[in-house]
């Protein structure tokens, strides 16, 4: 069963390339792609709606939940622990965040220190 999802996918693949290659668009097999795209007009607009619609419904759902969590008291990063009065996440999150947010600093000044080392060893 495995390998005929596999095979499947190899000749789905196989027919998008062979559409490209011949500048038909591969999601309607029926019309002839944009120049210098691999969908025709129609499937890029359909697509890129899709993704638009896709994207804007997490961003809606995530501030849902958010939202959601606040008005219940909870941290909006696990909601699983009350937050800090006052604040919006609870101790355990905003401690990770500001550790993360601290470690990428000083990773960030450690590359740049390298950087600038080894252009000074340039220079020589
Ligand atoms: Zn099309
Ligand atoms: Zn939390």
């Amino acid at each position: 069963m495995g390998r005929d999802i596999a095979r499947k996918r190899k000749t789905c693949k196989d027919r998008y390339d062979w559409y490209k290659e011949h500048g038909i668009c591969p999601s309607c097999g029926r019309k002839w792609s944009e120049p210098g795209r691999v969908y025709c007009k129609d499937c890029a607009a359909k697509i890129d709606a899709y993704k638009k619609a896709q994207r804007t419904e997490r961003i809606e759902k995530k501030r849902q939940r958010r939202s959601e969590r606040i008005a219940a008291g909870l941290c909006t990063e696990c909601g699983a622990r009350p937050a800090t009065p006052g604040m919006r996440m609870c101790p355990r999150c905003r401690a990770m965040r500001n550790d993360s947010t601290r470690k990428y600093k000083i990773i960030k000044r450690i590359e740049k220190a390298a950087d600038a080392a080894r252009r000074a060893g340039e220079q020589k």
